[in-house]
């Protein structure tokens, strides 16, 4: 990890002030922080951010070696299955379960609370579950299931994300399930729209 110092804590609090002003207080803004180097995060903490989501097991472990105290943990990236015994016992929630092989592992080293990553496009080579599988997936799942989680198909135009919000939301009514993980730095706001409980922001929030 770098140790650079590419983060202002003062910018990141106006950028946060700016994007409240679109997301209601009882959404959850999760920073994203995969390209934020370890010595970056107490400024993100002095820029008021509470709540971060890491992507890569190691790069966690590191973050929180150093800084566990400054904030609430969340992992949001692609899990590999060795990885759950890492990741599942540091953490509030898990964004991002999408195999059978996490979902074993889950059983020997229980996480909290975890969502479920759906794959609503039917993106070809894109993680997470076809909505059709979606209720045995969930009950096979050994831990506390609290939401669903969706990256939709990249675009430029965060009105195209819209339909893919609105059946994730449609999803987690279906199954009784309340929390909503979606909408990045491009179409945050339309995800807030469509019912989102946590948006992950990167970019919009550092730049
Ligand atoms: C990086 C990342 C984000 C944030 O993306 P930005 O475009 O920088 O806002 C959100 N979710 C996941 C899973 C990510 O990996």
């Amino acid at each position: 990890m770098l140790d650079s110092s590419m983060i202002d804590a003062a910018r990141v609090r106006s950028n946060l002030e700016r994007i409240r002003e679109r997301v209601p207080p009882e959404v959850e803004i999760c920073a994203a922080v995969k390209y934020v180097a370890a010595g970056d995060l107490p400024a993100l903490a002095e820029g008021g951010i509470e709540l971060v989501g890491e992507n890569r097991a190691q790069a966690l472990l590191e973050k929180q070696e150093r800084h566990r105290d400054l904030f609430t943990w969340d992992f949001i990236g692609a899990l590999q299955s060795r990885k759950v015994k890492d990741v599942a016992p540091n953490v509030r929630l898990i964004h991002s379960v999408a195999s059978d092989s996490v979902l074993r592992r889950l059983e020997a080293t229980p996480a909290p609370e975890v969502l479920i990553q759906v794959n609503v496009a039917g993106e070809e080579g894109k993680e997470g579950v076809a909505p059709a599988d979606l209720t045995d997936f969930i009950a096979r799942c050994p831990v506390p299931v609290g939401g669903l989680m969706t990256m939709p198909p990249f675009t430029e135009d965060p009105e195209a994300s819209r339909p893919h919000f609105a059946r994730l939301a449609e999803l987690a009514a279906e199954h009784g399930l309340e929390r909503l993980s979606m909408g990045t730095s491009q179409d945050y706001a339309v995800a807030v729209e469509e019912g989102a409980t946590i948006v992950r922001l990167g970019s919009i929030l550092y730049a």
